[in-house]
């Protein structure tokens, strides 16, 4: 692969879907990963994905806890995983940024950090505003149904290209799906 070839990216949310979720989790010893979440990280990068964490944090701006707690566990989780990026929010939701998903600020800071093939990336998320994050960007979406992923699947109206009981379902189906593609495009030559 040379440098400067476009890698596919996937965009995961961090918690309910790469973690536990913990209301504003700040502590470290709260800090979950899934049974399946390493498998499923490990699978995407056979596959080749990027992977990036896309986060929602406005416990920060909210004065519930400091950045450092943020990135210390950012760090224990990076130490677990050995992802590519992790980019968060640290606003309120009525700052107004452009970084606060749904809005895409995040996947568009990752966009000029690395070479990325949008057109065949992904966002894995368990909250509405994830899904809308990934049509916002017109990239792939998956929604899990770990976290708020239940409430999120009815509150949808429109639906998200894959749904899946958790983030190494998903993982599977969204390998799948490219899988599948491939083997259209060879059968089609
Ligand atoms: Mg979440
Ligand atoms: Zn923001």
């Amino acid at each position: 692969m040379t440098k400067d070839k476009k890698q596919k990216a996937a965009f995961i949310d961090r918690d309910g879907t790469l973690i536990e979720e913990v209301n504003f989790l700040s502590r470290l010893e709260d800090l979950q990963l899934f049974s399946y979440t390493a498998e499923a990280i490990r699978l995407l990068k056979e596959d080749g994905f990027l992977i990036v964490v896309v986060t929602n944090q406005s416990g920060v701006g909210r004065g519930i806890f400091e950045e450092s707690a943020m990135h210390a566990i950012h760090a224990q989780i990076q130490s677990d995983l050995t992802l590519d990026a992790f980019y968060f929010c640290p606003h309120l939701p009525t700052d107004g940024c452009r970084c606060r998903k749904p809005n895409t600020g995040m996947i568009e800071q990752a966009l000029k950090n690395f070479s990325i093939d949008l057109e065949n990336s992904w966002i894995i998320g368990d909250k509405a505003i994830d899904v809308e994050t990934g049509f916002n960007a017109q990239i792939k979406t998956a929604l899990v149904l770990t976290g708020y992923g239940r409430e999120a699947a009815s509150e949808l109206e429109r639906k998200p290209d894959v749904t899946a009981e958790n983030l190494l379902e998903a993982v599977k189906r969204i390998t799948n799906y490219e899988l599948q593609k491939t083997n259209a495009e060879k059968s089609s030559i």
